[in-house]
């Protein structure tokens, strides 16, 4: 596995590929990999014959008092995965590199883009939809594979790709979770072995939440119930727990695919998860 810094170099290597006839995956993340980022990266190499993974942690996805200087980085021990893994090239460009001094553009994605996630992280889609286009745009891929653990974040993408005629077909993949239910997040390493005990509770009461939904339970009084289930397990700050529409996520309405939402923080860690309802 090759590993190119600069988007000229990724451009050449597909340029090349492209030449050959081959099918292209992109595969972003911000590195600190786990099963989860594997599961992206299993998904492409199915569906291409050219896997690009990328590592970058955008700082225009932090708000001031998030955590961009301790995000855990790991590069050698990321390479080293997903070179065993049978990835073709790995882009992980600097900072500067992916932002220039005079670099004035953003993407906003009105509505999808300011609720839920984008209500509690000011700024953190636009973050994440402007570093997105760049990669699509930069890669111009065939594939991009995003993990449903950030739901939202799928649905944004979405939208972005498809209101600026992006080309690149936006992939959804499974939740990747630990032996108990807990999602597998970078994030996670943040919990101490207390907090780690109690942190399968979130996917739990969401879960719950699925099965009672499907056997008639109304959402208003089942997300008010997991409310007081997660605060008596030790959660603070909830920043949602709500039952939404797959699609759109507007409030869920019967007959149609609904998602169970939440965010709530534990100790030092904000946990996000979803499960279908
Ligand atoms: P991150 O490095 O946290 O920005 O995540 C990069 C990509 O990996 C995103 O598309 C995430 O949704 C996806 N991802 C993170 N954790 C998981 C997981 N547990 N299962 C599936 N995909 C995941």
């Amino acid at each position: 596995m090759e590993t190119v810094r600069t988007v000229a170099d990724l451009r050449a290597a597909v340029k090349g590929w492209r030449q050959e006839g081959h099918s292209i995956g992109l595969v972003p993340t911000m590195g600190a990999l786990h099963p989860g980022h594997m599961a992206l990266v299993k998904a492409s190499l199915e569906a291409t014959t050219r896997t690009i993974a990328t590592i970058f942690v955008n700082p225009k996805q932090f708000g001031p008092a998030e955590d961009l200087d301790s995000y855990p980085r790991h590069e050698a021990a990321d390479s080293e995965l997903l070179a065993a893994a049978g990835v073709d090239l790995l882009f992980a460009p600097s900072v500067p590199e992916m932002y220039g001094d005079d670099f004035a553009t953003g993407v906003h994605i009105d509505g999808l883009g300011d609720i839920f996630e984008g209500s509690a992280r000011p700024g953190f889609f636009d973050g994440v939809a402007t570093v997105v286009a760049k990669l699509l745009c930069q890669a111009a891929a065939d594939s991009a594979f995003f993990g449903e653990k950030d739901y939202q974040q799928l649905l944004v993408i979405r939208r972005m790709a498809q209101d600026l005629n992006i080309p690149t077909a936006i992939e959804g993949v499974p939740t990747v979770r630990e032996a108990d239910g807990l999602a597998m997040s970078s994030r996670n390493a943040y919990l101490t072995a207390a907090e780690r005990a109690t942190a399968p509770m979130l996917f739990k009461v969401i879960a719950d939440i699925a099965t009672r939904l499907a056997a008639g339970g109304g959402a208003a009084d089942l997300s008010q119930e997991g409310l007081g289930r997660l605060i008596d397990a030790g959660f603070t700050c909830v920043d949602y727990l709500a039952v939404v529409d797959g699609e759109t996520l507007a409030p869920a309405t019967r007959g149609r695919p609904a998602r169970v939402l939440v965010a709530a923080r534990l100790g030092q860690a904000r946990l996000i998860d979803n499960v279908a309802a």
